[in-house]
């Protein structure tokens, strides 16, 4: 897995592992002759017929093991290939199996479908190290700047098993989803760590009704090809498709879409594990102080095993972008965004370092055909176009100023219409570095009433310029109040600002870091917003209590159902009882 994501194509050339699409299998092909043929005329005319004979054994070599990945895509062994023994009849069969049939659209003995395997680094059962005792692992999360020691992880195939475990033991427990929250949530030192990936089944669907009923494991992008058939589509959930539905209701996510705001609007209802293995049903009228209390809970109340979700219509939407000065926009999007009922996803990108342009991209619900030939976005093995621009804006001069004069207009001459399910399938593996070690890509993200978006503009440009901070991208967004989770981050409609950027992972970086993002919470506390909890937990208790007021009731509500405080994380080790674990 590892040498399939750092070096893609020497996986692919010499590794007999996975599978290989008809299509990729022809361009690869393509790519062998060609470059043999390349390296053969080169070596012929400089140094003469003998050079080239190295070449040999390599080209032989990747056309064996492409085959053999070919063969693996219809579930045959790379045994096969001996098939070219047999006279005639061998050969033409091989030429069918390996240029012409098309490969299972299942899951085989030899991996997923190529397309939909990619699932960005399954984040294992935690890494072992050196030095750990029986059963200890590491569990980290997406930037790599957590690593905690948990005693033991346990991933439950069934609730029964999940509700067992929490019965038979007593210690703390964390739990995990996708690991992609990036300042501990996941985890907590020598815990029993949950890997609630293995509860992944879809458990109800009603086409009519328009609802799903899933256990909390199961990731965005498995629903979406359980509903995409149908014509349906999740109604909310982030920009990225590889998160976990317990993941994304426990910080109660938002994405992209115009009218609607955090996950919690489209939940009916969860059931959920308690700390002593009980176990509970909660929606707006079942238990409600409980369903306000663990969606966007971070873990603290209970285990969330199912969940019962609203679905839409899979519409196709036509993206249209327009560039404007950053004091245009506000007045702009309330006359062509926030009232236009066709509007189904909006996003404005507020350019650095200057941060007075904003590109505003909306897609629009249209009735004309898709010019996208898949109806899901396909997962690819790696990314390197991705990678590459990421690394030279960050990295080299001018490189934002180059995004935004030449590279984005260039992009944005494209006006391609998606169905709704390919555009919320976007794969967090495009965003992921060569390497986490020295500098890391992280995320951060305030909210602010949507009349205080030129305040805080101004503010938050002042001290990222003022911090030399290395942003990639502020990705500003809209939502609509929250019903009433007792941590909303939108407690009236809001804008929200994702901000990601780069930074070192030296400790004298991460204070840094520390010391410009308590200022930034304190201009939207200021303003009467709120800054977001999966990420690095560099808030001040007293700053986390004045942007979240109801925590305390929260709080309340955990002492009676949790007394023992056994669901541990390093948000609540830090917010709810930060001595606890040294005593
Ligand atoms: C590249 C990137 C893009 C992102 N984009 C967005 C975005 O557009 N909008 C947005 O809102 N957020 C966004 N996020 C943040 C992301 O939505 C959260 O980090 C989310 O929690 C990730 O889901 P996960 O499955 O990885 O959860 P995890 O990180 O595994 O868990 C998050 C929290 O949920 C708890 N948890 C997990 N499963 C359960 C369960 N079954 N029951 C109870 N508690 C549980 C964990 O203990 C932890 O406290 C983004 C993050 C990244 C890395």
């Amino acid at each position: 897995m590892r040498l399939k994501h750092t070096l893609p194509l020497s996986f692919l050339l010499f590794t007999t592992r996975g599978r290989l699409q008809r299509s990729s299998y022809w361009i690869v092909s393509l790519f062998i002759f060609s470059t043999f043929y390349v390296l053969y005329t080169l070596l012929i005319e400089s140094i003469g017929d003998q050079s080239t004979y190295f070449l040999y054994p390599l080209l032989l070599g990747s056309l064996t093991t492409t085959a053999m990945k070919r063969l693996h895509d219809s579930n045959c062994s790379g045994y096969w290939l001996l098939a070219v023994l047999i006279p005639v009849l061998g050969p033409i069969w091989l030429i069918y199996q390996l240029g012409f049939k098309k490969g299972d659209r299942q899951k085989n003995r030899f991996g997923t479908v190529p397309d939909e395997a990619a699932d960005y680094f399954k984040n294992d059962l935690g890494q072992l190290r050196p030095g750990l005792k029986t059963g200890e692992r590491i569990i980290n999360d997406v930037t790599q700047l957590n690593p905690v020691v948990v005693a033991e992880v346990f991933r439950p195939t069934s609730v029964e098993d999940l509700r067992e475990r929490l019965r038979i033991t007593t210690g703390p427990v964390s739990v995990g989803g996708g690991r992609f929250s990036m300042g501990g949530q996941t985890a907590s030192p020598q815990s029993l760590h949950i890997d609630m990936r293995g509860l992944n089944q879809v458990l109800d669907f009603s086409k009519e009704n328009r609802t799903i009923k899933v256990q909390a494991g199961i990731r965005w992008c498995d629903i979406q090809r359980y509903v995409d058939p149908h014509d349906l589509s999740i109604k909310i959930m982030q920009t990225y498709a590889n998160f976990t539905v317990g993941g994304s209701l426990s910080v109660n996510v938002h994405g992209r879409y115009m009218g609607l705001g955090p996950l919690i609007l489209a939940v009916r209802a969860v059931e959920i594990v308690l700390a002593d293995g009980s176990f509970v049903r909660a929606s707006r009228t079942e238990n409600p102080e409980i369903f306000f209390g663990v969606i966007g809970g971070y873990n603290g109340l209970g285990i969330i095993a199912t969940a019962e979700l609203d679905l839409v219509d899979n519409v196709a939407v036509r993206r249209k972008d327009q560039k404007m000065a950053r004091s245009d926009y506000y007045s702009w999007f309330q006359t062509h965004v926030r009232s236009n009922p066709d509007a189904v996803f909006h996003n404005g990108d507020l350019y650095p370092p200057a941060y007075r342009n904003i590109r505003a991209v909306t897609w629009l619900k249209t009735t004309e055909q898709p010019t996208v030939k898949t109806r899901l976005m396909p997962l690819r093995e790696s990314y390197p176009l991705e990678r590459y621009f990421l690394w030279a804006f960050t990295e080299t001069f001018f490189g934002n100023w180059r995004r935004e004069y030449l590279i984005d207009p260039l992009i944005y001459l494209r006006k391609p219409i998606h169905w709704r399910n390919y555009e919320a399938g976007y794969d967090v593996a495009e965003l992921e570095p060569r390497s986490r070690t020295k500098r890391t890509y992280v995320l951060q993200e305030y909210f602010v009433p949507v009349r205080q978006f030129d305040a805080f503009t101004e503010r938050m440009a002042e001290i990222f310029n003022r911090f030399g901070v290395n942003v990639i991208n502020v990705s500003i967004r809209h939502a609509h109040a929250d019903p009433g989770s007792y941590l909303a981050w939108a407690r009236g409609e809001v804008f929200a600002f994702v901000v990601y950027y780069k930074q070192r992972t030296s400790e004298t970086a991460r204070q840094e870091v520390g010391t410009w993002t308590r200022e930034l919470i304190d201009a939207a506390v200021s303003l009467d917003g709120a800054y977001y909890l999966p990420y690095q937990a560099h808030a001040t208790p007293a700053q986390f209590h004045r942007a979240y007021p109801d925590a305390k009731k929260l709080f309340a509500l955990k002492k009676t159902l949790d007394p023992d405080f056994r669901f541990h994380n390093l948000f609540w080790n830090t917010y709810y009882q930060p001595k606890s674990l040294e005593s």
